[in-house]
């Protein structure tokens, strides 16, 4: 066995799996390491979880679920409503691991728990969501109602770029509809999402309601093609996310895919200059970009052209370090993979004929020279045809293409094929009222840079973003997550003839 490095612990704590109630230690041999993107340091170690452990995950979350889905409405709302209290009792703590595994900043480490807090919150008004409709007297003594009901185990795969908010996007709202959930995180930092399972299990959610295993592809693969699993969820790149629909699809289950993007933000020239080139540049930079609503792409329309300098200017006051240093604005990249691959998308930039107006290759980070950073990178003179533009980068690097007119720039971003987030900056209401209509992205932002819809709404997505018709959160989950059923009544009482016997089928 190779030495262990000196910088490491005696032992490395192993991340466990959620089966049954029960934190177990995988046997697997197949193991993964989780690291710090800031200093490399190995925080732990992931397994990946063997066929019998996937299985009996499932077969927990099966035997659970012939009860779980008779659990009153208020049990299950008041159970969230403990999880979103045991969230707030340990925000700090979450977001701490948070930036440890991932990398962001603290502050943004919140602000990914409290975008999941707010679904678990609105979980707890399922009584009012999950509510049926009821049509009295559609024939002589007949009612017709609807209602819906739980589908049964239900699966969630989500990405390394927000491992709160996402897996909360998917299990509360999958268990308070009365399903049981096998969630998968992220390998690259899954331990965040276990610190709140362990919340859910403190706030009750009984054995086998909700099991967490961990993997790559085997497992993925495994929840979108095993008989007793009705329902994937997904959040992540657009090539798995594709995979994972056509397999789950063919597999006989719903699915939705929520995934990759190319946000463009388009700037008007009446726009108010310095708060719009302020949401830009937080938007664009936040988070090291690695958001699926980062904005990517700037289009500037006529006169804001000559804008390129104050943004640049935005840009570079930016401070770049690990996510725990005070005033940091981006941290690192998730990985030293993920780092070579945005070093080389703007290489790539820069021989395709791009300007690049700032470079953050290379920089110098005091205290932490073994992170995976990158400063902000800004190109002006981009073009549809540039490999800058036409994949998605996840790195903070900004894009900037001009256009003439508002008509000109809206057909720049419908013609990119991601439909994910846009905003538009302006102070005509005329000209917002024409994106809002004639833009295809499903988050649109009014002089909003990030318009991640609040939980009383969905998350949508058009094009390469998306596929499925129901979003992840709101509404739409719970139309995802349950079953319609129609129930026709009529009683009868001694008296009743109904009008004799009826061979037609109308209702009479
Ligand atoms: P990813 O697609 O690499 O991974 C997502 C999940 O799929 C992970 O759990 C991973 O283990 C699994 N996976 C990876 N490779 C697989 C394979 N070959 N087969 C089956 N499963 C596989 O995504 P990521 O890098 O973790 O996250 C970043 C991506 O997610 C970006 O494209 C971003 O735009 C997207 N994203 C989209 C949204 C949205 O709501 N549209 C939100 C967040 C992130």
């Amino acid at each position: 066995m190779a030495a262990q490095p000196q910088s490491l612990p005696a032992t490395i704590p192993t991340v466990k799996l959620l089966i049954d109630g029960a934190l177990v230690d995988s046997k697997t041999t197949e193991w993964r390491d989780i690291v710090n993107p800031a200093t490399q340091e190995v925080l732990a170690r992931v397994p990946f979880a063997t066929p019998e452990e996937l299985e009996a995950a499932i077969a927990s979350s099966k035997k659970a679920f012939a009860t779980w889905r008779h659990t009153s409405v208020g049990t299950r709302a008041r159970i969230m409503l403990k999880l979103q209290e045991l969230i707030r009792r340990d925000t700090k703590r979450i977001a701490a691991c948070l930036t440890a595994e991932q990398g962001k900043t603290l502050a943004d480490a919140e602000g990914d728990l409290f975008r999941g807090l707010e679904v678990v919150e609105h979980a707890c008004a399922v009584g009012t969501l999950e509510m049926g409709e009821h049509l009295e007297q559609v024939a002589n003594g007949v009612d017709v109602y609807a209602i819906r009901q739980p589908i049964g185990v239900c699966a969630g795969i989500s990405p390394f770029n927000f491992p709160a908010m996402i897996p909360l996007w998917m299990f509360p709202m999958a268990l308070v509809c009365g399903n049981t959930f096998v969630l998968k995180p992220s390998e690259q930092d899954p331990m965040t999402t276990m610190l709140l399972a362990e919340l859910a299990l403190e706030a009750g959610v009984p054995p086998g309601v909700l099991n967490v295993v961990h993997g790559g592809k085997g497992a993925v693969d495994t929840l979108c093609s095993h008989p007793d699993i009705v329902a994937v969820s997904f959040v992540g790149s657009t090539m798995v996310g594709t995979h994972v629909y056509r397999l789950a699809s063919q597999n006989g289950k719903r699915a939705q895919c929520m995934m990759g993007a190319k946000n463009h933000a388009v700037v008007l020239p009446d726009a108010a200059k310095d708060a719009s080139l302020n949401a830009l540049a937080g938007a664009a930079f936040g988070a090291a970009g690695q958001r699926c609503m980062a904005i990517s792409v700037g289009v500037l329309v006529g006169a804001a052209r000559q804008w390129v300098p104050e943004i640049v200017e935005k840009a570079r006051s930016l401070k770049t370090t690990a996510g725990t240093e005070p005033g940091a604005d981006l941290g690192p990249l998730i990985s030293t993979a993920a780092l070579a691959r945005v070093t080389a998308l703007v290489e790539a930039g820069v021989k395709e004929g791009a300007k690049l107006e700032l470079d953050g290759r290379g920089i110098a980070v005091p205290g932490y020279p073994k992170g995976n950073f990158i400063g902000p990178t800004i190109f002006s003179g981009v073009t549809p045809s540039m490999t800058i533009y036409r994949e998605e980068i996840f790195g903070p690097v900004l894009c900037l293409m001009g256009a003439e007119t508002l008509d000109e720039a809206i057909a720049i971003v419908n013609a990119n094929p991601f439909g994910n987030g846009t905003g538009l900056f302006t102070r005509s209401g005329a000209a917002a009222r024409k994106f809002q209509h004639e833009i295809d992205v499903g988050q649109v932002g009014i002089n909003v840079p990030i318009p991640v819809p609040v939980p009383h709404f969905s998350f949508t997505g058009s094009r390469g973003s998306k596929l499925g018709d129901l979003g992840p959160y709101g509404k739409q989950a719970v139309h995802f997550y349950t079953q319609v059923k129609t129930v026709t009544a009529r009683w009868f009482d001694e008296a009743s003839t109904a009008g004799g016997v009826n061979t037609t089928i109308a209702l009479k």
